[in-house]
């Protein structure tokens, strides 16, 4: 059995809440909105309110507790280290428990939990894509043709990918026999719509020798689940995730989603027992190759200039990495590839403004939020905006696509890829 908090369970954290306001600074959500019940001290208090029967669970309570990304950057720069994600996280619990899922949620979980459902309609998504779908120029992806429940017509969504990524590989990929076997936790977006970062990371971990296990039985990791509120399917998921990695003799599973990386990593590391075994081992891949000497062996690699020219690459930070503290490691990588020229850009600390169902819910506020993205990313006069989330990439895909922006996103396997002799 796994083990998630009520919201009562974290009446201590509440307490520890001094109402500093130091997370208004940190709150993309506020800054947007300005409104009190948006940053975490109001969060926090209208948690503590219901909890004291000072407030009602009404709509109000609702709309506040989904205004949030779940970023974490809150907790980040807290004084108390006040968890406000995981408080907002236990009060949709309470909302699920007490009123049920809303229709949304009744149809993502009801979609992730099913995987032979969710390759049915990427099938169907590429059946119907062409009337369904305009595509939109270089590589923003697709925009929707006509009205559909969930989905603005104004975001870019990546196409499906016509072979799912863990379709295209046997479970085992030898390596060196000196090398320890490595999982991957692929993950559905990287599964079904960005396989050419999968594909990267089995050029990336050939090149270093790795033996690569990806066991065809794994599914979601949950985290759209935790993030609507429905503790049951979360567990259903970890429970397969669990069976799927069991058999496997890898000491570390690698994730190239930075949510994924949340997900299965932290989450159930709080969930405890078998759950937690398998959390223990999660790395993020990026932070995997650093710490095993791809930088090194990077540096080696001849100078080679990008199409006769030098990339400019800028960084965007994934908040699932950044609140890890797993900043330095992608920005090593593209420091060391021949023939890029690494820039920092203003704000690549700040969310994108994806939060999952976030961006379903509240697509103008993302869309906001996403555009000052867009600026510290033009003022960068990069050529590319790396990122290691697939969450985020289609964020920032978004974001420049409406800015009229120029550049490309990459994750930075890719990037490590193309640089890699064949
Ligand atoms: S920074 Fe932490 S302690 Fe201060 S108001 Fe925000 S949640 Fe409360
Ligand atoms: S988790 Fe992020 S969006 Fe939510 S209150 Fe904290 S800073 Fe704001």
């Amino acid at each position: 059995m796994s083990n998630h908090k009520k919201l009562e369970d974290f009446r201590q954290e509440i307490d520890k809440c001094v109402k500093c306001g130091a997370c208004q600074a940190q709150c993309a959500v506020y800054k947007t909105l300005k409104r009190e019940s948006t940053v975490a001290r109001g969060k926090v208090a209208i948690a503590e309110a219901l909890l004291d029967k000072d407030l009602p669970l009404n709509d109000r309570f609702v709309l506040d507790m989904s205004q949030c990304l779940l970023c974490g950057s809150c907790y980040d720069k807290c004084p108390n280290l006040v968890p406000t994600d995981e408080i907002v996280m236990a009060a949709r619990r309470e909302i699920a428990e007490r009123q049920g899922l809303t229709t949304f949620g009744k149809v993502l979980t009801g979609v992730i939990k099913r995987p032979k459902l969710m390759e049915t309609l990427v099938k169907g998504g590429q059946f119907f894509g062409p009337f369904l779908f305009k595509k939109i120029p270089d590589h923003s992806g697709l925009r929707l043709r006509f009205p559909v429940p969930f989905i603005s017509q104004d975001r870019a969504i990546p196409e499906f990918s016509d072979q799912p990524f863990r379709s295209r590989y046997p479970e085992l990929i030898p390596g060196d026999d000196d090398k320890p076997l490595v999982a991957f936790f692929t993950g559905c977006m990287i599964n079904y719509t960005y396989p050419e970062v999968g594909e990267a990371l089995v050029k990336v971990m050939r090149f270093m020798g790795f033996p690569l296990q990806i066991p065809q039985a794994q599914g979601c990791c949950g985290l759209p689940a935790l993030a609507a509120g429905d503790e049951e399917t979360v567990d259903l998921l970890a429970d397969a995730n669990v069976d799927a990695f069991a058999a496997d003799k890898a000491e570390v599973v690698v994730t190239a989603c930075a949510s994924c990386h949340a997900g299965i990593g932290k989450h159930y590391r709080d969930m405890g027992g078998d759950y937690a075994v398998l959390g223990d081992k999660v790395v993020d891949v990026l932070k995997f190759l650093v710490d095993n000497g791809l930088v090194e062996k990077l540096q080696q690699l001849n100078h080679k200039d990008y199409k006769g020219e030098t990339l400019r690459v800028t960084y965007h930070d994934p908040c699932h990495l950044r609140t890890q503290g797993i900043t330095a490691e992608p920005r090593a990588l593209l420091r060391a590839l021949p023939g890029v020229e690494f820039v920092e850009m203003e704000g690549a600390d700040r969310c994108c403004g994806l939060g999952g169902t976030f961006s379903v819910y509240h697509y103008d506020t993302s869309r906001k939020i996403g555009s000052r993205k867009a600026d510290g990313i033009a003022a960068s006069q990069a050529d590319v905006v790396a990122s290691a989330c697939p969450g985020c990439m289609m964020q920032l895909q978004d974001s420049i696509q409406h800015a009229g922006l120029p550049q490309r996103v990459s994750h930075v396997l890719q990037l490590i890829a193309e640089c890699l002799p064949e």
